[in-house]
């Protein structure tokens, strides 16, 4: 089925969903959360009764997004689930969202989305690669719909657009994402008070982290790929949290040599004991850092992204040289 017709099917069940459920995934990024709340404003501003979801385990948000009221959204599922359209957006995997309900038989679902490794789970599935953020995606969706472009969705939108697309840089920035940032701003977005909220203002435990992230890199094969490691007690002793994280490993792609940037992080908390987050970031043509990814049951797009692992450091390292050394000199 063609992006196009797939579009046309989304438009359709969207136009006749009366009661949905907007999700996303977990550790939700900018595009997930400037994805969820627009397309819930959209629906919303059509008369539609739209929920969104999303695990109390989230909160608080990362800095970013503290300011962000999301009013309409739930932490358990209505009575009434069962009969709504479930929207997932940015979500790639159904195991991204690991929430009994959410993974139960029958349900209705809409999967929009924007990685090209995404398992169509859902019953409609509007999967479009070629969109730089899944926010491009729904601001489509919205102009179809005939949902009026307030400023609070313009925002939600731009958010997405400015993370996902690392501020208009990276690859998958096009012609459309550029003329979707032009009409935002005519709808009331300021890109510079965006830009402050989300790139500025941050908390000092923040740089303390990275201070500490970038004393750990090390790098290997000729700098081939640059890693750095974040372990429990950084986070304990800088008072930084997990989402601080955020950001670390764009200093580490940003250098002359690296292919594949890496950051590996112990997560916090009794129950995730023994795992860790490992993010990637391919800067050479050569390498799908997603393929790599799904090697560890993560997944992503070529160029970013992600798995949680249980390999211990040194051989998670190791492991990781080999299969970008794999994918330069196949
Ligand atoms: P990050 O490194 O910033 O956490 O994630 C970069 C990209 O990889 C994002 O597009 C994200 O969706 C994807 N990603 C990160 N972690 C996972 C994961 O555990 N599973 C899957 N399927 N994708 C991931
Ligand atoms: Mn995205």
């Amino acid at each position: 089925m063609t992006v196009a017709t797939e579009h046309d099917q989304a438009v359709s069940t969207l136009r006749q969903a009366e009661r949905l459920l907007l999700t996303t995934h977990e550790n939700p990024d900018g595009d997930a959360l400037g994805s969820l709340l627009a397309m819930h404003l959209m629906l919303a501003g059509l008369g539609k009764d739209s929920v969104m979801y999303m695990s109390p385990d989230e909160f608080p948000l990362p800095w970013e997004y503290r300011n962000w009221t999301l009013d309409g959204l739930v932490g358990a599922p209505p009575d009434d689930v069962e009969d709504r359209t479930i929207v997932f957006l940015d979500c790639g995997n159904i195991d991204r969202m690991p929430v009994d309900f959410l993974q139960r038989e029958g349900l209705h679902i809409v999967n929009i989305d924007h990685h090209h490794d995404n398992t169509r789970f859902g019953s409609v599935n509007l999967v479009d690669p070629g969109a730089s953020c899944t926010a491009e995606i729904v601001w489509r969706l919205g102009r179809e719909l005939g949902a009026e472009l307030t400023t609070p969705i313009a925002e939600a939108l731009y958010t997405g657009l400015v993370t996902d697309t690392g501020r208009f840089m990276y690859e998958s920035t096009g012609v459309e994402a550029h003329r979707m940032a032009g009409e935002l701003i005519q709808a009331g977005v300021q890109p510079h008070k965006v830009y402050r909220r989300l790139f500025e203002d941050l908390p000092f435990s923040r740089l303390e982290l990275l201070q500490r992230a970038l004393a750990t890199v090390q790098r290997h094969d000729h700098g081939a790929v640059t890693v750095a490691h974040l372990v429990k007690s950084d986070y304990a002793e800088t008072g930084a949290l997990e989402t601080d994280s955020e950001g670390v490993i764009d200093h580490l792609r940003a250098v002359q040599g690296t292919a594949v940037a890496v950051l590996v992080r112990e997560l916090l908390g009794e129950d995730r004991e023994g795992l860790r987050k490992v993010s990637l970031r391919a800067t050479d043509g050569r390498v799908d850092v997603s393929s790599i990814a799904r090697a560890y049951g993560g997944g992503g797009h070529t160029q970013a992204a992600g798995f949680t692992t249980e390999a211990p450091y040194p051989q998670l390292v190791e492991e990781l040289r080999r299969r970008v050394e794999e994918q330069l000199r196949p």
